[in-house]
């Protein structure tokens, strides 16, 4: 079968790296979490000290980038890719509700994303990705032979992150998971480098009512009609 890229775009916590990392293992696909490096770059943002609950030294953080080295390390008992900033592995720091509150605004710094989208177009020279984000298929692969925008309401993908977290034994208020997705959820959309927003040619997915399974069997239908035409 023919290799292709593919793209998955949407809201957080609407489940795409659930189905970046299913079409990724069953297709034989690199999948590349792409809010992880954002993450990544906003946790060197913490630990340098450029940005706090109350400030935000953009410009420090733009004359470090060349000192940031963001790659990953195939998990294979996890089944995925770990994050490593500067030859750490942050995989968990990275979830937390602290860089969940800051990793947005460090993502509007275009000097960031210029540096990551670098990297992810190299990572996908040679097809056989899947890869998630936000601006997956406008900016990163606009040519992606599938893209996929993923969408739920935000009490439904705060509900999700909620048990995640509570899961992890991480002690947050459902209040405040809600409040951290619509935040992002504004801030991701009103930006003024590579706003969230769906591609022309991008297929609308709304799982608040499908089961994983319902929704990998429809996405892998969308993958094997594409790959009989190429
Ligand atoms: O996907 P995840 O929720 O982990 O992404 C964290 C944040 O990183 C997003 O809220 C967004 O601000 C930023 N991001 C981005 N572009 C991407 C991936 C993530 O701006 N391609």
């Amino acid at each position: 079968m023919k290799k292709i890229t593919i793209a998955i775009d949407g809201f957080s916590s609407t489940g795409k790296s659930t189905l970046a990392k299913q079409l990724a293992k069953h297709l034989g696909y690199v999948y590349v979490d792409t809010g992880a490096m954002y993450r990544a770059v906003a946790l060197f943002a913490m630990q340098k000290g450029y940005i706090s609950s109350s400030s935000f030294d953009k410009q420090a953080l733009i004359n470090d980038i060349p000192n940031i080295k963001l790659h990953f390390e195939f998990n294979a008992d996890l089944g995925f890719a770990e994050m490593f900033l500067n030859d750490v592995n942050v995989e968990k720091e990275i979830r937390t509700i602290e860089v969940s509150s800051f990793v947005s605004k460090v993502a509007e710094v275009s000097e960031v994303r210029a540096k990551l989208v670098e990297q992810q177009k190299e990572m996908g020279k040679n097809k056989a990705i899947v890869m998630d984000g936000r601006d997956i298929g406008t900016v990163v692969f606009p040519d992606a032979e599938l893209k996929i925008f993923m969408t739920a309401s935000a009490e439904t993908r705060a509900q999700r992150r909620f048990d995640e977290l509570q899961a992890k034994g991480d002690n947050v208020s459902y209040e405040d998971v809600l409040k951290n997705v619509q935040e992002r959820d504004y801030i991701d959309t009103h930006r003024d480098d590579s706003p969230l927003v769906i591609a022309d040619d991008a297929i609308e997915i709304d799982n608040s009512y499908l089961s994983r399974e319902e929704q990998f069997a429809a996405v892998l239908e969308l993958v094997e009609e594409i790959t009989k035409t190429l």
